[in-house]
């Protein structure tokens, strides 16, 4: 994955902070976005980051304002929204004061207690998601310690509440996640999406995670609209100005998620399994969408095809009964070496490789890697070789972070398997 320094900026959250609105409002960027409003009565936080962010994010607010916090509002319970408050309490505790109101979705409450049960493959999922590029265990949060919210918005609701000069209006929707709440001020038309903005490629249909919701998540964002907002501060990315420009952002986002979410939905209707779905989606994508605020660096339009699907079909992907109770993979490729050998097997690749077929490749490897005898460790070294070439390509062209981890996730893993191949 080749990240220019833009897009490194934008999934690192590697901005200055930002003041505008009379120097009333800020946006602070710790890998996501904390936004903030100074109001003669003291401060409203819209996210506080991740635990590993929080005291980044804290001094970066200390050095603009000394006032207290009076409100903070969780956008959603994700890891790198509503975990680095130590510094905030800390603050608090040193000088008396009085706590701030939290405020959250009530669905929060459910996100918290479910990643409480999942503590331990929450962890193990996110050394996979993010493992290969910022090392173990650096992002991961527990959530047995919490900063718990003090004002639940329950259900479709909307709650208003005001400090000193200031109205802030928040709405429920879902997009990203079932909790999620976004912000409007109006006195200064400043909009804060949380993550149904992330400044690419809207994060649906992410491979690892539960499902999310692409209609809302388009609905939301013509709520939006509506409000017609001077400034946006997104969940990730720089500030966003200039009420057209935050128009035609909120409208071509909205617009890919009804795309994407109505073109599956009609092949659904017309009877088809998730390959040919998958397969025409990639044919048709429209563009227009080539838009740099739907850069497909992090999520992307084949992840967003797989959301979709599974919002409305379950696992069975084929119509093909084989697939309905399978054989180990081990077993599958056991049988296909019983009819050629790993060697004839391997010149398949190699000549699937040479010919630009990498897809393909992969998969005859597979039979090799599945079934070979680990004691047939020349064969085995060639295959797991020319797996880490081929990742290794794959992931030189790929956009996607996600999908660009994935793949040296596993070119790590195989290169371990190397060199335990001799020991
Ligand atoms: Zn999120």
């Amino acid at each position: 994955m080749k990240l220019t320094e833009k897009y490194r900026k934008l999934l690192f959250g590697l901005y200055p902070p930002k003041s505008f609105a009379n120097g009333k409002f800020n946006k602070i960027s710790a890998f996501s976005n904390m936004g903030v409003v100074e109001t003669s009565k003291g401060l409203v936080l819209f996210d506080i980051s991740s635990r590993l962010n929080g005291p980044r994010i804290f001094n970066s607010l200390r050095e603009i304002t000394d006032k207290p916090i009076k409100f903070i509002i969780f956008s959603h319970g994700h890891f790198d929204h509503c975990f680095g408050y130590a510094p905030i309490i800390d603050e608090i505790k040193e000088n008396g004061w009085e706590m701030p109101q939290v405020i959250a979705h009530e669905n929060c409450m459910n996100r918290f207690e479910k990643y409480k049960m999942l503590d331990k493959y929450l962890h193990w999922l996110h050394d996979q998601q993010f493992g290969s590029v910022l090392g173990k265990d650096k992002q991961y949060n527990s959530a047995h310690e919490i900063l718990n919210p003090t004002i639940l918005v329950r259900g479709n609701e909307n709650y208003t509440f005001k400090l000193g000069e200031y109205t802030f209006e928040l709405y429920h929707d879902k997009g990203e996640t079932d909790d999620h709440i976004w912000m409007f001020v109006p006195e200064e038309r400043v909009l804060f999406t949380g993550d149904f903005i992330i400044s690419c490629f809207p994060n649906v249909g992410n491979p690892y995670k539960v499902q999310r919701y692409p209609k809302d998540w388009a609905r939301a964002l013509e709520k939006m609209r509506e409000k017609e907002p001077e400034y946006l501060i997104p969940g990730q990315g720089p500030l966003i100005e200039g009420k057209e420009k935050i128009k035609e952002i909120l409208t071509i986002t909205a617009e890919v998620l009804h795309f994407v979410h109505d073109e599956v939905v009609k092949r659904l209707n017309e009877g088809k399994w998730f390959e040919q779905i998958y397969h025409e989606m990639l044919e048709i994508f429209p563009e227009k969408f080539n838009h740099e605020i739907l850069a497909q660096v992090y999520g992307c339009y084949r992840f967003a095809i797989h959301a979709v699907y599974r919002l409305y079909h379950g696992w069975y992907n084929t119509g093909n009964p084989t697939d309905l109770f399978p054989a180990k993979n081990s077993e599958i490729a056991n049988e296909f070496l019983k009819i050629c050998d790993e060697k004839e097997y391997f010149i398949r690749a190699k000549n699937l490789f040479e010919e630009g077929k990498l897809q393909l490749a992969l998969h005859i490897l597979d039979v090799i890697i599945n079934a070979t005898n680990r004691l047939n460790i020349e064969i085995l070294r060639k295959a797991y070789e020319l797996k880490i070439k081929i990742l290794q390509q794959k992931e030189e062209k790929e956009s996607s972070f996600i999908a660009s981890n994935i793949f040296l996730n596993e070119v790590n893993r195989l290169k371990l398997k190397v060199s335990n191949l001799s020991k």
